[in-house]
């Protein structure tokens, strides 16, 4: 990130080590020993003391490593008063948003706040009814908020804190127009954080323009895939995709699995293959599903009753499911940070996990941009009594031909030769 952002040097909470050194409130301090956290996280010990403050910040930090009690914590300690809404968590997705919400509630059970949440694929009614009772902290996905804001239902005019949560996501949904238009309608006056799992040229353009003085916590600057993530590459005929898929799920021992599919028709596809192959205890879950299925995809999956999630993009970031044991690539992501989000669903908060990622020769350029945006090699694997047909070749890229004009000509090939030789006749 460029240091220019970052006005105040950078500190070290080295000597934090336990939430009473954080100075939350004893309410919250209750309920954090009730969820059995024993010690803040490396991102919580760096944004907790700087939200405390007041100051804006910008933080970045891989996925699973307790971000939303990083600033849900700091909000809920220090805000005061009542029935107005003085806090605003913005989220990209549904899930999200009801995951942060949730987290929210559970935080402030030893604590007086009212909360709404607001996001799409619900009806109008209830959120409503939310909204008139008085909420003290919203959060909410851009679209939906919009709404209520132009219908003048909702305003923003005690607003206190505002956050952007995983805001590359909103970037890479096309949500940046909507955030803007919220922003402006906040009072210049107020705290902002912004959390994003990649500090990418256009966030910290954002971060400009949103953050005042904003401090930095950043774990892992750059990009790295979960460290106590196992990956392996699975070289596979495009024909014998599907089988090895099968052959997989018989052959590994998973306790729960996420198989991720580039598409929502492709998404139905392999899971209505999958049971009529005999695969039971399997849920799917993209956009193109009513609100409600995909909420009980979720709570099936989550509570272990439906073992195996076959799944677009939706979930690759943020999601928290704690025993997520394998994610299995189905199809490689073609945006290459979102491989270290897919990976990160397993391996979350330091938690040994295993990503599988089946790979065709038609993959090979998308293996390279992961390849590069992580700085290592991903092992290649076979799995072992598995009938290969035909075992692609991977290691070996193949430069796309050059455009340039006559950028086959050389003087020593047959075709030029050919050419003169018979202009010289
Ligand atoms: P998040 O990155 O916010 O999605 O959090 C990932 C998971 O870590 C959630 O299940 C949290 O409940 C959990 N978590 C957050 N902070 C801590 C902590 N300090 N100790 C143990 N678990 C935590």
């Amino acid at each position: 990130m460029s240091s220019e952002l970052v006005t105040k040097e950078e500190e070290e909470h080295d000597h934090v080590d336990t939430f009473e050194d954080l100075g939350l409130s004893s309410p919250l301090l209750r309920s954090i020993r009730n969820l059995g956290y024993e010690h803040p996280t490396p991102i919580q010990c760096q944004s907790i003391p700087y939200l405390l403050q007041g100051r804006d910040l910008i933080a970045s930090s891989q996925t699973g490593t307790g971000k939303t009690a990083a600033f849900a914590l700091p909000i809920l300690s220090s805000l005061k008063g009542k029935g107005k809404l003085r806090a605003l968590i913005l989220e990209p997705t549904r899930e999200l948003a009801a995951q942060v919400y949730n987290a929210f509630v559970e935080f402030a059970k030893y604590l007086d706040f009212r909360f709404a949440l607001l996001q799409g694929g619900v009806r109008y009614e209830q959120q409503r009814r939310q909204i008139r009772r008085g909420a003290d902290i919203m959060i909410a996905t851009p679209g939906r908020l919009l709404d209520f804001v132009y219908r003048r239902e909702l305003s923003f005019e005690h607003l206190e804190v505002l956050v952007l949560d995983e805001a590359d996501r909103m970037l890479d949904m096309g949500f940046m127009p909507d955030v803007r238009t919220i922003l402006k309608h906040c009072p210049s006056k107020r705290q902002s954080v912004l959390f994003s799992a990649t500090l990418q040229p256009k966030i910290e353009q954002l971060a400009r323009w949103m953050l005042k003085n904003p401090a930095k916590a950043c774990i892992d600057v750059g990009v790295s895939a979960a460290q106590t993530v196992n990956h392996a590459i699975f070289p596979v005929d495009e024909r014998q995709k599907f089988d090895l898929l099968q052959a997989l799920l018989k052959s590994v021992e998973f306790k729960n699995v996420i198989i991720f599919v580039r598409t929502k028709i492709g998404t139905d596809q392999i899971a209505r293959w999958l049971s009529a192959a005999g695969f039971s205890g399997l849920v799917v879950l993209h956009a193109d599903r009513r609100q409600r299925e995909r909420e009980h995809a979720l709570r099936l999956f989550k509570s272990g009753k439906a073992p195996i999630l076959v799944a677009t993009d939706i979930v690759s970031r943020g999601i928290d499911i704690a025993e997520v044991s394998h994610v299995i690539n189905y199809d490689i992501p073609l945006n290459p940070e979102d491989y270290i989000h897919r990976i990160g669903r397993t391996g979350r908060m330091y938690k040994e996990g295993e990503a599988i990622t089946l790979c065709t020769v038609a993959d090979r350029d998308p293996l390279f941009s992961i390849e590069r945006l992580i700085g290592e090699k991903i092992p290649h694997r076979e799995l072992e009594g598995f009938n290969y047909k035909n075992k692609p070749v991977l290691h070996v890229r193949i430069r796309p031909k050059s455009k340039k004009r006559n950028a086959d000509y050389s003087p020593h090939n047959n075709f030029s030769n050919k050419r003169r030789s018979r202009r010289r006749r």
